[in-house]
């Protein structure tokens, strides 16, 4: 299957569709699959909600498709309008048809197909270089978009994913992130550059690791800092735990031998903004 189906419209169109064997269902489906995504450079996002933000921070929706319906209803109104000034796809489906799309017996009431934005550490804005969140190798698509979602609450300039990352663009990633995936800037990269770059803009790297050299409630904190966290099952490489200018450890009681990468995540962002 190929986005064909999806890429040939004229502007703003509107098509209804009530068999789940259309072409232009069977491309959104497709785009479950990482392959696809990172192919076409699109992804999905689902509900109201989330595509109002999309639409507010400036994302770029190629298709929606809703509920037949839900197409009088004021978020839908205003998500097709603004699809369609933008010269996208709309389609108009039945329920059997959007439980397909999204693969869930109660969908939400609207999907859409969106083009995916990656920033770059040279182009990120100087105010965003406040409270970078690192990530290494970070495996879970729940805990990406949590810590998407923690990272925007919190006031994250940015998210960093070093190495070999999940994609941030999947369906679970997307979900969790509650909408939060269009306000922070995500950006990719390698992690040697990151380091040359962290030193060249004086950044100070605070590695978080189960045997940290000090405890995370009594260090200085200010701004300019990266908060480097470690893979879910290998924890922080020890390559990179050396670049970092001190590692903190979150004390712990009990008999768990560590912290949900987002739940430490979020303690660690919570505590640098506190220590402010
Ligand atoms: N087995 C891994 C290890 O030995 O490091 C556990 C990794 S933990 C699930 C995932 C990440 O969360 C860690 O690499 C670290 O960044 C952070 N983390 C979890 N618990 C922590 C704690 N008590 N103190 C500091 N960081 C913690």
């Amino acid at each position: 299957v190929t986005l064909e189906a999806l890429a040939h419209h004229k502007p703003g169109e509107i098509r209804r569709i009530t068999s789940a064997a259309n072409e232009a269902v069977k491309a959104i489906r497709s785009l479950e699959r990482k392959r696809e995504r990172a192919e076409s450079g699109l992804f999905l996002a689902e509900g109201a909600r989330t595509l109002i933000e999309a639409i507010e921070t400036g994302a770029e929706i190629i298709a929606v498709a809703h509920l037949i319906e839900a197409g009088e209803e004021a978020h839908i109104r205003l998500i097709v309008d603004a699809v369609q000034r933008r010269g996208g796809l709309i389609l108009e489906v039945n329920r059997e048809v959007l439980e397909k799309i999204s693969q869930r017996d109660n969908p939400q009431t609207a999907i859409g197909v969106l083009r995916q934005r990656f920033a770059l550490l040279d182009t990120l804005a100087p105010a965003r270089l406040h409270r970078l969140v690192v990530l290494e190798d970070v495996r879970d698509p729940g805990n990406l978009g949590t810590i998407l979602r923690t990272a925007d609450a919190l006031g994250a300039g940015a998210v960093v994913l070093l190495g070999a990352h999940t994609d941030p663009y999947g369906i679970e990633a997307v979900r969790a992130s509650m909408g939060s995936i269009f306000a922070v800037p995500l950006v990719p990269g390698a992690t040697d550059a990151f380091l040359a770059f962290a030193k060249a803009k004086r950044i100070t790297l605070v590695g978080t690791h189960l045997s940290g050299a000090r405890d995370i409630r009594e260090i200085a904190w200010n701004d300019r800092v990266a908060l480097v966290m470690g893979n879910e099952q290998k924890g922080l490489s020890d390559a990179l735990a050396e670049a970092c200018n001190v590692t903190v450890k979150i004390p712990m009681a009990g008999r768990a031998d560590s912290l949900n990468l987002a739940v430490a995540t979020a303690i660690t962002l919570f505590e640098s903004v506190r220590g402010r």
